[in-house]
């Protein structure tokens, strides 16, 4: 089955995206992809571009589209004590109806598996209990330069090397403050930092969360038009593992 939804997409306007992630481009592709609900969420990693956020909100309001089209932001954990790039002034200030955040970084220069873990985990339950925060964007990715040779996620070559009692407290924590958990195509499956043994146990992964009865926010995470056509091949990859369109994650079900 196609997936009905994409709750993860970048425009031009950050810098991040390139030109052809013009607003009204993505939202026709997306309408051409037959997708019902889409969030337009771009980059937060700092208050002196919620300016850039409003052109979006603008070029929003100019479009008429029978798609249900959130106006998002994807915020930043700003240092190891957790804090998120986005406080409720900002929320306001910037009219956002949806939030999704979470780690962009190890914080180690040194593959201290141990010490990864922990901190990327601590980060990760402290982003799902944000009050601010709706989703918790791409467990376990890191850019490919922290995956270099000696770099600190050298090790990280498929998702056993995290242990199931992380995963276990990762699903209790977004069941207990009403968080979704993010199935990430670019992440993940177009990168090539990550191997074949690495997509397989990921997915796998995504799988425990949701039988925990976590509800997965799906998202091709796209920083380029083409890419947004991914939404239906991770909507397969969930497939595989008996992922249904009931166990994913729409705005209205934000905790309140
Ligand atoms: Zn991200
Ligand atoms: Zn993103």
């Amino acid at each position: 089955m196609p997936s009905p939804y994409d709750f993860h997409i970048h425009t031009h306007y950050l810098k991040c995206a390139n030109e052809t992630m013009q607003v009204k481009d993505v939202v026709r592709r997306c309408e051409s992809l037959g997708l019902e609900a889409i969030a337009i969420t771009d980059h937060l990693n700092a208050p002196q571009f919620l300016p850039q956020h409003a052109l979006i909100k603008r070029d929003l309001s100019e479009i008429d589209t029978p798609m249900r089209v959130y106006f998002g932001v994807e915020v930043n954990v700003l240092d190891k004590t957790g804090r998120v790039s986005i406080d409720e002034e900002q929320l306001a200030e910037g009219g956002f109806e949806v939030v999704i955040g979470g780690p962009h970084t190890s914080y180690f220069k040194e593959p201290d598996k141990e010490g990864i873990i922990d901190l990327q985990h601590q980060l990760m339950l402290q982003v799902l209990a944000h009050p601010l925060v709706d989703v918790l964007v791409h467990p376990w990715w890191f850019s490919a330069s922290e995956f270099r040779p000696g770099g600190p996620m050298e090790w990280l070559t498929d998702m056993t090397q995290i242990p199931d009692w992380h995963t276990r407290e990762l699903a209790e924590t977004a069941l207990k403050y009403g968080k979704a958990i993010e199935a990430n195509y670019s992440a993940f499956y177009t990168e090539k930092q990550y191997g074949e043994a690495f997509r397989e146990t990921y997915t796998h992964y995504l799988a425990e969360i949701a039988r925990r009865g976590v509800k997965l926010s799906i998202a091709t995470d796209s920083h380029d038009i083409n890419r947004l056509d991914g939404i239906h091949k991770m909507m397969e990859i969930l497939e595989s593992v008996g992922i249904t369109r009931e166990q994913l994650w729409t705005p209205e079900m934000k905790a309140a």
